[in-house]
């Protein structure tokens, strides 16, 4: 039986998909998008999370931090050096103050499912389910096949949400366990998106094609990060791949929220996306629907 590194297990979602659901959230990631929400989500190692502003300055971690990464801060609370620290977790377990945490766990499909399980009469009731999301699920495709599988079995809906830069073996092995495929498109301008998020353009758009022609149902998501990807030409972009994709579900505006940016201390990361940018108003966000829809684009939500 395979394990999957998992670094949250989300219940009662509204966002991922139809319904109430169970969101998984993998761990890894070969994008890196400047105005990621999960940035926790992009190393594919276990991270130690340090928050601070809940220590009660026990001192119960400094004894067993090995490498001596956390010692008394001129505070009187626990301070963090990151260069030394190795994420090894051992200071977590003894925090009460739960200031500590390692985030990213190693769980076996059996485990994950039992917890998906337990809200089975709300996905019933609303027609929700299971989705799988991170991350990039499809790096761990050993486990999410298991857990696909299994909770089919068990008569589960199944979405996972990608980006698509994936081998097409990957979502052939997958795609019987899908029953939606949540696809995310960022950006139409080949140079801007290899800018934004890392990786070129080209691979994504190719492996969206080659499943859709598969079969597949797939609803297309769009974060709109203003100040990046929220220009005429990439709506335009938009509407021509829908065009080009007749049989999608339909198209999602994702509207970006800047609630991630706290995370970034809490596992000692920065980001380049400035500061200015900011979420839209929901005048813009509509706009951009009106705009796509009298381009013929379906939009869903
Ligand atoms: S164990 Fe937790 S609460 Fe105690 S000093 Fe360390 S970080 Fe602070
Ligand atoms: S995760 Fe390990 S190395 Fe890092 S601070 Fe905690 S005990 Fe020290």
């Amino acid at each position: 039986m395979s394990t999957g590194r998992v670094f949250d297990i989300q219940r009662f979602s509204i966002h991922d998909g139809p319904g109430i659901r169970t969101t998984v959230f993998l761990k890894g990631c070969p994008l890196r998008c400047l105005w990621c929400s999960n940035p926790e989500s992009i190393d594919p190692k276990p991270q130690l999370s340090f928050m601070a502003e809940k220590c009660i300055a026990c001192g119960a971690c400094y004894a067993v931090c090995k490498p001596g990464a956390l010692a008394k801060g001129t505070d009187g609370k626990a301070q963090l050096d990151r260069a030394r620290c190795t994420n090894c977790g051992d200071c977590a377990g003894i925090c009460d103050a739960q200031a500590l945490e390692l985030v990213g766990r190693d769980l076996r499909a059996g485990e994950v499912l039992e917890v998906v399980l337990r809200d089975r009469d709300y996905y019933v009731q609303s027609g929700g389910g299971l989705t799988l999301s991170g991350g990039e699920p499809l790096l761990q495709p050993e486990f999410v096949e298991e857990l696909l599988l299994a909770a089919r079995s068990q008569g589960l809906h199944c979405c996972v949400e990608t980006a698509g830069y994936a081998g097409w073996e990957v979502f052939d092995r997958l795609k019987r366990g899908v029953d939606l495929w949540l696809f995310d498109y960022k950006e139409s301008d080949p140079s801007l998106h290899a800018k934004f998020t890392g990786r070129e353009r080209e691979t994504i758009v190719a492996r969206l094609q080659q499943l859709h022609d598969s079969g597949a149902k797939i609803l297309l998501r769009c974060p709109m990060i203003p100040q990046c990807n929220t220009r005429t030409e990439h709506l335009d972009g938009i509407a021509a791949l829908a065009r080009q994709l007749p049989q999608l579900v339909g198209v999602e505006l994702l509207p970006y929220f800047d609630l991630w940016r706290a995370k970034l201390k809490r596992f000692g990361l920065t980001t380049a996306l400035p500061d200015t940018v900011k979420p839209p108003s929901r005048e813009q966000l509509k706009g951009w629907s009106d705009y796509l829809r009298t381009r013929g684009v379906r939009l869903i939500g």
